[in-house]
């Protein structure tokens, strides 16, 4: 019988996921005034830079921002999502990530190909990046505007900017540690992070502790997670003396972009009536390709040419 089939492929899809599929770990202290989350985001990094062909400091600048977004948007809602949105005025500047609660997860930067005029080592963003502001914004569903939040860059290494918002705009004090790991040729060997929040009105003599655990914490998670680690345990020395919870939140990670045809077709309408024009005359059916996740898409004349009335009918308004 097919139905059984199904839904024993869905089941084992279930288990197998549960089992092997990385996840988002949220932890909550037992007085509920300290939240934790921490994740290996090796694979969807990894799947970003596969698609992009991102650059070192391209792949380090979007993933770290893909590895905040996921632990951001793990202490949300259901169906809730978050875009981090960082814009300096270094040769760098541009960097965007977005995640769901639900684990799904995607970044770019127009910067793909970006090289400095040397590596040093350690790989830091704040020269590339420069100056400029983080926005973050938060989309809740049935709610027509999302959520905005601007800061200043404090160090442009995007983990300490993260935690500057968090306090800016929270009250929310925080650790953070967010990393991505390359190999000799440029290749994401690992990626991940760990996000402690502290919830307003707590002593500072907890935060104190929590200050103290993280400057013990001698190795980055993204090591950790390359010498094999597990993320449960890596959490546990920063959250030494205080007693917590591991929380449910059986969400897989994925690189996942929603993007379909009608976003592309509004991105076409950049172009403008004049580019429009040239094309339809040359008959050419656009190939457009999504920035983010590479997937192709088609766009005939007569779309086009549909496209190009649109606009000019904007113009007469
Ligand atoms: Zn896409």
């Amino acid at each position: 019988m097919v139905s059984t089939e199904i839904s024993y492929g869905q089941k084992f899809k279930k288990m197998f996921d549960s089992i092997f599929m990385e996840r988002v770990h949220r932890f909550v202290s037992n007085d509920f005034t300290i939240r934790a989350s921490a994740v290996n985001a090796t694979e969807v990094v990894r799947e970003m830079q596969r698609i992009q062909n991102t650059n070192p400091l391209p792949t380090i600048a979007v993933g770290r921002a893909m590895v905040g977004a996921l632990l951001l948007a793990s202490h949300l809602k259901e169906k809730q999502q978050v875009g981090l949105y960082v814009r300096g005025d270094g040769p760098m500047g541009r960097v965007y990530a977005e995640a769901h609660f639900e684990g799904q997860v995607r970044g770019y930067t127009p910067h793909t190909y970006f090289e400095p005029a040397q590596y040093v080592p350690g790989l830091s963003l704040k020269e590339h990046i420069g100056s400029g502001v983080l926005s973050v914004t938060r989309h809740i569903p049935f709610q027509k505007q999302p959520a905005h939040g601007t800061v200043e860059l404090v160090s442009s290494e995007i983990g300490e900017d993260i935690g500057h918002y968090l306090i800016q705009s929270h009250q929310i004090r925080s650790i953070i540690s967010l990393g991505v790991y390359l190999d000799t040729y440029g290749k994401v060997q690992s990626a991940g992070g760990v996000l402690v929040e502290v919830m307003p009105g707590v002593e500072d003599d907890v935060v104190d502790i929590l200050l103290k655990n993280s400057q013990d914490v001698k190795s980055s998670i993204s090591e950790e997670i390359l010498k094999g680690g597990n993320v449960v345990e890596f959490v546990k020395p920063y959250l030494k003396g205080i007693d917590f919870t591991e929380l449910d939140h059986n969400y897989p990670i994925n690189y996942y972009c929603p993007c379909n045809e009608d976003r592309v077709l509004r991105a076409l309408e950049t172009l403008g009536i004049q580019e429009l024009d040239d094309m339809i005359a040359n008959k050419e059916t656009a190939q457009v390709m999504c920035q983010m996740c590479g997937k192709p898409y088609d766009v005939l004349p007569e779309k086009l040419t549909e496209i190009k009335n649109k606009l000019y009918r904007q113009t007469l308004n």
